[in-house]
């Protein structure tokens, strides 16, 4: 069986940009997984704010949301995308909280499970409070709903005034990329099982 899940991804270090163009591509290639929707690439403060004393000094983030569909259990998807975090070049070992991130992936949600266990909370516990994570999953959902019914919109609008979030580009415009979004209005609802994306392999 099939379930849908919505990740967002992040990085600060290095070629942001590719960095999150090769993830998508890396996530949608593996087994038992299908991207089905990314949202466009935001810039966005680090977090916490830089008034926040538990805040450490680094660059702003490229951050985006994707829709998938897998077969994976939680945590076999979680383990899938942890090695695809050390990868990209992360060594978990030695970052600081808070810290820089060459790649981090988080699982927002996982159709509508509620999960509580010591190594994945979905939703992702800070879904609500999070302007980088809401604003690109708002995009690909917009009529999306946590499990326990709160509205996307709502939780997005309870953040407002949303500032210092810059939408940078979309995958699919980039020179030499073939991300292809479909014709018409992104994702109706949050249940959507058409394949959205375009690998750019050939037939
Ligand atoms: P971070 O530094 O944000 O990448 O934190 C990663 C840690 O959070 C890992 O040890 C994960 O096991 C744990 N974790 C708990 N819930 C989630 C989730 N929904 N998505 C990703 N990582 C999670």
């Amino acid at each position: 069986m099939s379930e849908q899940v919505v990740l967002g991804l992040g990085a600060n270090v290095g070629d942001r940009l590719e960095t999150l163009a090769a993830a998508v591509h890396a996530i949608h290639d593996l087994d038992g997984v299908a991207v089905t929707d990314v949202s466009a690439v935001y810039e966005t403060p680090p977090w916490p704010p830089a008034d926040d004393p538990r805040s450490v000094s680094q660059e702003p983030y490229y951050n985006l949301a994707l829709a998938a569909v897998t077969s994976l259990e939680p945590l076999a998807l979680l383990d899938e995308l942890q090695l695809l975090e050390r990868a990209f070049g992360r060594d978990r070992s030695r970052e600081v909280r808070w810290g820089p991130r060459t790649l981090d992936i988080d699982v927002l949600l996982f159709g509508t499970r509620e999960i509580e266990q010591p190594r994945l909370q979905v939703p992702h516990p800070r879904i609500a409070e999070r302007t980088f994570v809401l604003v690109p999953m708002f995009e690909i959902l917009p009529g999306g709903e946590l499990p326990d019914g709160r509205r996307l919109s709502r939780l997005l609008t309870a953040l407002a005034p949303i500032e210092d979030i810059e939408m940078v580009v979309r995958l699919e415009d980039l020179p030499g990329r073939r991300f292809e979004r479909p014709e018409g209005p992104s994702a109706p609802s949050a249940s959507f099982t058409r394949p959205r994306f375009d690998t750019g392999e050939q037939p």
